[in-house]
């Protein structure tokens, strides 16, 4: 018998090179080593409500336990829940939405992962907006298709300009995505944004990854979606989930809705890797969505008053201004009079004001110039960090 006493050499596939990340999770882990040398740091940077699930949720989750809901359910989900979303769907859009057209999946990520692996092929172009969610680019670059950001820009409230849209669509265009409300600008499209962005693509053969997860947390004005125009409903694949509404970013638990026959291969792709979403929080997810919403309205309504509270702080600081963000619950100030970069400004206020948040560069490279704070964080742990980032501004600034 022959024992292996030198590693062999590990032979990544060349596609792993071209994946990115996220880099909220790395931030996250360095406020975390200077918590553990016994610094005092205020978490801005991660995104995910602060709020427990709520209660009747938990319920609903530990009774499916109880009843037995710990195995193996149909890979699109279970028949209940495909409908309850639907329905949920065709009402909240305002476009008829049937069962089979929704997958239940672990999640709001495998929706893009499993959008960008069954339609983007090498060689195909792929507009996503940036400053962006950066799994959008890391996945436009995995599945070898030409990245084309969109710039959004801060004088349009972060909102796309449909005629800049027009100017960067080609022959060679497969997948637009969309993201509204925005991580990580909180900027939202208006009805007619999306009309307009309907004629801008017009008849071509393109689809449209409309990541809508955020589509509860709107402060000013109502939600929007490309799926309700006439006509576009085949061409979208739409994005929403459990996550940020209903604090449940630890369930894994998010939907995808498109046409039936894509649905099947969205089945299939969910065979391979998930088998299926968990069946106790699948049983969850239908209470979150079924019962008592009134948790969602409290949690809106306090996103809201620490978005008001937290935005006018900023605006009070030296070299930083912020436009209010009509969703989501993240500020995108803008810092170029802080004469820095944003990744240097990030460190500083991470490692000498004890504030960590995220560079906007995290979000593509038209993120410069900006910083992104979450703030899914208490009031007094927001006022907190507006009073060290102030006084840090005032002494090195
Ligand atoms: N889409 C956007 C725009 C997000 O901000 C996030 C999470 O931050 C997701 C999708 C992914 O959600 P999940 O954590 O449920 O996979």
């Amino acid at each position: 018998m022959s024992t292996v006493t030198t590693p062999t050499e590990l032979r990544l596939a060349k596609r792993m090179a071209r994946l990115g990340t996220e880099t909220a999770f790395e931030t996250l882990a360095k406020a975390r080593a200077l918590e553990a040398q016994g610094k005092n740091i205020i978490h801005l940077e991660i995104g995910e409500p602060d709020f427990d699930t709520p209660a009747n949720v938990i319920e609903a989750g530990i009774d499916a336990i109880h009843k037995g809901y710990t195995h193996y359910t149909p890979s699109a989900g279970l028949p209940a829940l495909r409908q309850a979303v639907a329905e949920e769907v065709t009402k909240s859009r305002g476009v008829k939405v049937t069962s089979d057209e929704v997958v239940i999946v672990p999640g709001g990520k495998p929706t893009i992962y499993f959008t960008f692996t069954a339609l983007v092929e090498e060689g195909d172009e792929v507009i996503f907006p940036s400053p962006g969610y950066p799994i959008y680019e890391s996945l436009a670059n995995f599945t070898g298709a030409k990245s084309v950001p969109l710039q959004l820009r801060e004088e349009n409230d972060f909102r796309l300009d449909p005629n800049e849209l027009a100017d960067l669509i080609t022959d060679r265009t497969k997948l637009i995505v969309l993201n509204s409300p925005h991580n990580p600008t909180g900027g939202v499209l208006t009805e007619q944004d999306i009309k307009d962005i309907a004629a801008a693509i017009g008849d071509r053969d393109i689809m449209v990854l409309s990541d809508e997860i955020y589509s509860r947390l709107i402060f000013e004005g109502s939600h929007h979606s490309l799926m309700s125009q006439p006509g576009w409903k085949d061409r979208v694949i739409m994005l929403d989930g459990w996550s940020k509404s209903y604090a449940m970013t630890g369930w894994r638990l998010g939907y995808g809705v498109m046409r039936k026959e894509l649905a099947e291969h969205f089945g299939r792709l969910m065979t391979n890797v998930n088998s299926c979403s968990a069946g106790f929080t699948q049983m969850a997810g239908m209470e979150a969505i079924k019962g008592d919403q009134s948790a969602v309205d409290h949690m809106r309504e306090q996103f809201h008053a620490r978005r008001d509270k937290f935005i006018a702080g900023l605006n009070k600081i030296p070299g930083f201004s912020c436009r209010l963000p009509r969703g989501a619950f993240y500020a995108f100030p803008n810092i170029k009079e802080t004469g820095l970069e944003s990744r240097k400004l990030a460190e500083a206020l991470l490692n000498e004001a004890g504030v960590a948040c995220l560079s906007g560069t995290a979000f593509g490279k038209y993120g410069e110039g900006y910083l992104r704070f979450s703030i899914a964080n208490s009031m007094e742990n927001l006022a907190t960090a507006l009073s060290r980032i102030e006084s840090w501004a005032k002494k090195n600034l």
